[in-house]
């Protein structure tokens, strides 16, 4: 890997990096996406880590940790009532919608890599989703491996109770990767592929810090492909990357109009 490559901001003049952007995502054969949570915040979703992140209110590391929800259901579904099981009311963002169409017409057949577990690629119409830390869509019964979904649980979870199973009564928990948890492999497995594949790989609102996070894009760096990466603060990747942005909104703005993408805003 060479660190020389030279990186193109989006307002050093001498050539429009989204006009640059634009151009790779068009000759790219093997696109993928890799998205974070400033991809979901566009949609109304707080972010667990930034500012006015939602690990500023709870402890984190007890909600989502497995042992703690093992011994105590009631405190992850205490505080889940208003940060996660509202989610069916937020709406896919201009970047989720975006990349469905992107996929759509052929210019992203790597498809979706996403830390998020909101399921709004899913809902955007994303069809090549992989979810590195599962996602709230689904839940599954402690006890008896009997599956729910995320409308099956609604009931109890809006209200702040632990749903149970319909079948044993067991604890029903979210399918996602809670601390202490081990990684899904098979779904790492695909992304570190299609990134490995990727000529062209988007970094989407993602800081890259979280594991397994920045050796993704490393490895389509690795087998030579490209990144670009599009985020608010800095990034350990930055000074790898074809073209860095800060703005998500004003660059998939201009995606939309030169794609001439009817009905997304
Ligand atoms: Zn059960």
């Amino acid at each position: 890997m060479m660190l020389t490559k030279p990186v193109i901001f989006e307002n050093n003049g001498a050539m429009n990096g989204i006009e640059k952007l634009i151009s790779l995502l068009e000759s790219s054969r093997s696109a993928a996406a890799f998205t974070g949570a400033g991809v979901s915040t566009l949609s109304g979703i707080r972010d667990f880590r930034g500012a006015g992140g939602i690990y500023q209110d709870i402890n984190p590391e007890r909600m989502f940790d497995i042992s703690w929800f093992t011994r105590d259901p009631h405190y992850y579904y205490r505080h889940a009532r208003e940060y996660i099981y509202t989610i069916h009311t937020k709406e896919p963002s201009l970047v989720h919608q975006v990349l469905a169409e992107l996929e759509h017409r052929g210019h992203l057949p790597g498809g979706v890599i996403t830390q998020n577990i909101d399921c709004l690629h899913e809902k955007a119409g994303s069809r090549r989703v992989m979810e590195l830390h599962g996602s709230i869509c689904g839940h599954t019964c402690m006890e008896c491996g009997n599956k729910g979904s995320y409308e099956d649980v609604l009931p109890a979870a809006s209200q702040g109770e632990v749903p149970l199973c319909s079948r044993c009564r067991g604890v029903m928990k979210p399918d996602v990767v809670f601390f202490g948890d081990p990684l899904p492999q098979d779904v790492l497995e695909l992304a570190y592929r299609s990134a490995a594949s990727a000529d062209l790989l988007l970094v989407l609102g993602s800081s890259l810090v979280v594991h397994p996070a920045a050796s993704i894009p490393l490895s389509t760096l690795d087998h030579g492909g490209k990144i670009v990466i599009v985020n608010q603060t800095p990034t350990p990747l930055d000074d790898y990357a074809e073209l860095r942005f800060h703005d998500l909104q004003r660059v998939f703005e201009r995606i939309v109009r030169h794609f001439g993408m009817e009905g997304i805003h």
